[in-house]
């Protein structure tokens, strides 16, 4: 039977572990997490190995596994190092290596011929020195490593400005990007097995709030101009980086002008299941986490995407003017058609993400309406 013989391992025990855990169950996979954080959300489904992400004895139970995976692209690139050899890793340390620094990122991106916004490295004080007439005039701060939900980022309008956010990150290694003036932010994943065999996630639209992901919708506007040339993109990427598991590219989508092509911009990619596919776990198809789970232990993989219109709205810690945290109306969420609660159990926290509900419709028209009224009842 299938459940004697495939088990995973993750490293990071994160809601992305939680929910590719619980993606995994009903295949007959076991899944095995490395997570520092005693609460971390995947311990409640998945065996929970208490640990640093380098423990030896927590990555000798990893390597045990039948092959490992990652929910989060900030692990020590020593411990996917450590498992090499042993279980395979997937993916592996070189394509985290490249995905968790920003500077490196860009610069493999437009070595796969991959169009990003114009960017300037800056490691050294003299670095800053008509760096943001190089990417326009106006851009934004973001340091290279450890940046995640707005955090570590600085909107640059003025050269004063610019040192002034720097000082402020403590001269950290940064990139500054120029400021793209997009009409949509879009994203999409592309999942690769060991055998080079390739699959891809749909076209989903990104509404970000305060620089963190709010809502996400699919099929996203105008998804004709765009899907095709984005899963070229993922695929170039995915090849040129020797992908094993899946990696999600956030893209810019440009103002393509009467009639021509419309142009994407990668923004960035995170080297696993992404915020913005949530939506995939209750719109009939395949899920985002069933996927990852099959391309990492080599089960047979198809394109995922939704059968039905579906979109999700994200739950983050919000608060009043008084720091009281608000809640979302949990009663009148549950009784809209289609609205379906996803809940990390996560301690409440301002700006931290504690759940997402999806929500589905029998058609565009009736997705409009009941995410009006969801955007409503969620803070
Ligand atoms: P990031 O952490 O890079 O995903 O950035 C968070 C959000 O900030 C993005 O989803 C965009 O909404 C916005 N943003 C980031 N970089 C740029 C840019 N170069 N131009 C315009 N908006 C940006």
């Amino acid at each position: 039977m299938r459940s004697d013989a495939l088990s995973l391992g993750i490293l990071g025990g994160g809601q992305l572990a939680q929910m590719l855990a619980l993606a995994a169950l009903p295949l007959g996979v076991r899944v095995v997490v490395l997570e520092p954080d005693p609460h971390a959300p995947a311990r409640l489904c998945a065996e929970h190995l208490h640990a640093p992400y380098t423990d030896p004895a927590g990555l000798s139970r990893l390597a045990e596994c039948s092959a490992v995976t990652l929910e989060f692209e900030n692990v020590p690139t020593a411990a996917l190092q450590a498992l090499a050899g042993q279980v395979p890793v997937r993916p592996g340390a070189a394509l985290l290596e490249r995905t968790k620094h920003r500077a490196r990122e860009k610069e493999a991106l437009r070595a796969a011929g991959v169009h990003t916004a114009p960017f300037v490295v800056i490691e050294a004080e003299a670095d800053l020195h008509g760096a943001l007439a190089a990417v326009g005039g106006r851009g934004i701060l973001k340091t290279s490593e450890l940046g995640y939900d707005g955090k570590g980022q600085a909107r640059i309008d003025t050269e004063a400005e610019l040192s002034a956010a720097w000082a402020a990150l403590n001269g950290a290694a940064c990139v500054l990007g120029g400021l793209v003036p997009f009409v949509r932010e879009v994203s999409l994943s592309v999942a690769r097995t060991a055998a080079g065999q390739l699959a891809f996630g749909p076209l989903i639209e990104n509404i970000h709030r305060a620089g963190i992901l709010r809502t996400s919708m699919f099929p996203a506007t105008d998804a004709e101009a765009t899907e095709v040339q984005a899963r070229e993109l993922a695929r170039a990427c995915a090849e040129a980086w020797a992908l094993e598991g899946l990696m999600t590219l956030e893209f810019f989508v440009l103002d393509g002008g009467q009639g021509g092509p419309t142009p994407l911009l990668v923004n960035e990619v995170a080297p696993r299941v992404h915020n913005s596919a949530h939506l995939t776990q209750d719109g009939g198809g395949l899920s985002q986490f069933e996927a990852q789970v099959r391309a990492v232990l080599g089960l047979p993989l198809t394109d995922w995407r939704p059968l039905h219109p579906t979109a999700m709205v994200n739950i983050v810690g919000a608060a009043d003017e008084h720091g009281t945290p608000l809640e979302p109306d949990w009663n009148a969420v549950d009784a809209l058609p289609g609205a379906r609660l996803h809940l990390y159990h996560k301690a409440w926290r301002a700006g931290r993400k504690l759940g997402h509900v999806n929500l589905v419709a029998p058609d565009a028209a009736a997705l409009a309406a009941r995410l009006a009224e969801l955007e409503r009842l969620i803070p």
